[in-house]
């Protein structure tokens, strides 16, 4: 009997254990369930984190988000990269952006939420323009409310660096300006002389009528290159549309060929031409390649129509591929002040154009950068004034195989 009931106590006891130890392990299962179940949450936080960063890093703008209290909360690579070192995250916009009209923007939305995008300037000392190394540069700015909670949004700030489209499109007004500038002044020359000559006894006189229709000649001469050098600089500018033709061609006979056609000029002027440029074969558009040396070698007797000048050419392979052309002359040369600006379209050094001198296009050296850079090139200018003045042009030169069938 004792053992029947000291056995019941026994199976009771391990039942009693069993138990336990089952619902122990249930809660420790539980537990660690939990834990599991967290650290999965956590992981795909973070990975959705990761993501929404990947996703934020590879927009081609500067994204920001910006909370209802006005602090950056969130910010891509490319809005990091404006700010360099500085730290903007959980700041205050008043404190990040020193430029007012960014801040006012935002808080237009913040305060009445609606989308708008804008167009902003930054002055040269704003984050935004040392970021594009440019004196002003301006962007454009969408900014999007996202509604978060009931009561309470965040603003996404994109912005996108427009400076080069803004200065494609001042550079575009600035030449239509002055190339009907140009135009305007010899067009109205030529009216104003036929409107003399037509009058009743405009022909009377045929000595006079003869000088207004020489100068009108030479006015039309000069429209005729204008519209000339425009056409040429707009194919070099959709080298797409147009794009160059390569050959083979030997240096010293497109050289021969330049002197030969200023001969005259070059007789007149009393001028020396030395032609030290060694036998070389070249690759590119021998059209442009004309060109470049031709308005080079021209310029240097242009300016220099005063005193005999001495234009000295020569050219030299180099080891590593390029080609090294320099045109010197030991004329008036080009003031420091105008040096920078004489690539530019339209620019001519004022004080080398007397008043009845008919001026030059100023287009001629614009074509000469532009056609060196469709060959993937540089040109540089040196100066002097009275002393020397150089332009030197770097270019690559693939090697020239010789063709097996040439002769
Ligand atoms: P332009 O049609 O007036 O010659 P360019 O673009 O060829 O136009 O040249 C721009 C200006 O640069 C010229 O007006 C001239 O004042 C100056 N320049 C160019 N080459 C020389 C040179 N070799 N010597 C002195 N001045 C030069």
């Amino acid at each position: 009997m004792i053992f029947l009931i000291s056995a019941c106590a026994l199976f009771l006891l391990i039942a009693l254990i069993r138990t336990r130890s089952r619902l122990a392990t249930s809660e420790s299962q539980n537990l660690r369930l939990q834990q599991d179940s967290e650290a999965l949450i956590t992981r795909f936080e973070e990975g959705h984190q990761r993501e929404i960063k990947r996703l934020l890093d590879a927009l081609p703008y500067a994204f920001f988000s910006i909370n209802a209290q006005g602090k950056i909360i969130r910010l891509n690579q490319n809005a990091h990269e404006i700010f360099g070192e500085r730290n903007i995250l959980n700041r205050s916009i008043r404190q990040v952006f020193f430029d007012a009209p960014i801040v006012e923007e935002i808080e237009k939305v913040l305060n009445s939420p609606g989308k708008r995008i804008q167009q902003l300037s930054f002055p040269a000392d704003s984050a935004f323009s040392k970021k594009s190394n440019k004196k002003e540069s301006h962007w454009e700015l969408a900014l999007h409310p996202v509604s978060i909670e009931r009561d309470s949004i965040e603003v996404q700030v994109m912005m996108r660096d427009i400076s080069a489209n803004i200065e494609t499109d001042q550079i575009r007004q600035d030449f239509v300006a002055n190339a009907s500038h140009e135009l305007r002044t010899p067009l109205a020359i030529i009216s104003g002389y036929l409107e003399n000559l037509t009058e009743e006894d405009g022909l009377s006189n045929e000595a006079i009528a003869k000088k207004m229709l020489t100068v009108m000649e030479r006015h039309v001469v000069r429209i005729n290159h204008i519209v000339e050098e425009m056409l040429l600089i707009s194919k070099l500018e959709s080298a797409k549309a147009a794009p160059l033709k390569i050959s083979t061609f030997s240096l010293a006979d497109c050289l021969n060929d330049i002197i030969e056609r200023l001969e005259l000029v070059i007789e007149k002027q009393k001028a020396q031409v030395l032609n030290r440029a060694p036998a070389l074969q070249m690759s590119g558009d021998l059209f442009y390649w004309t060109q470049i040396l031709f308005n080079l070698i021209e310029n240097a007797l242009k300016q220099n129509t005063q005193s005999p000048v001495t234009i000295l050419i020569t050219a030299d392979q180099k080891e590593s591929g390029m080609i090294e052309i320099k045109v010197s002359d030991n004329g008036i040369g080009i003031p420091s002040s105008d040096l920078p600006f004489i690539f530019k379209r339209f620019f001519r050094v004022e004080k080398h154009h007397s008043r009845n001198q008919v001026k030059g296009t100023g287009l001629g050296l614009s074509i000469v950068k532009r056609a060196v850079e469709a060959h993937g090139g540089q040109i540089s200018a040196r100066s002097t004034p009275g002393l020397e003045t150089t332009f030197v042009i770097k270019a690559p030169q693939p090697p020239i195989c010789d063709s097996p069938l040439s002769p």
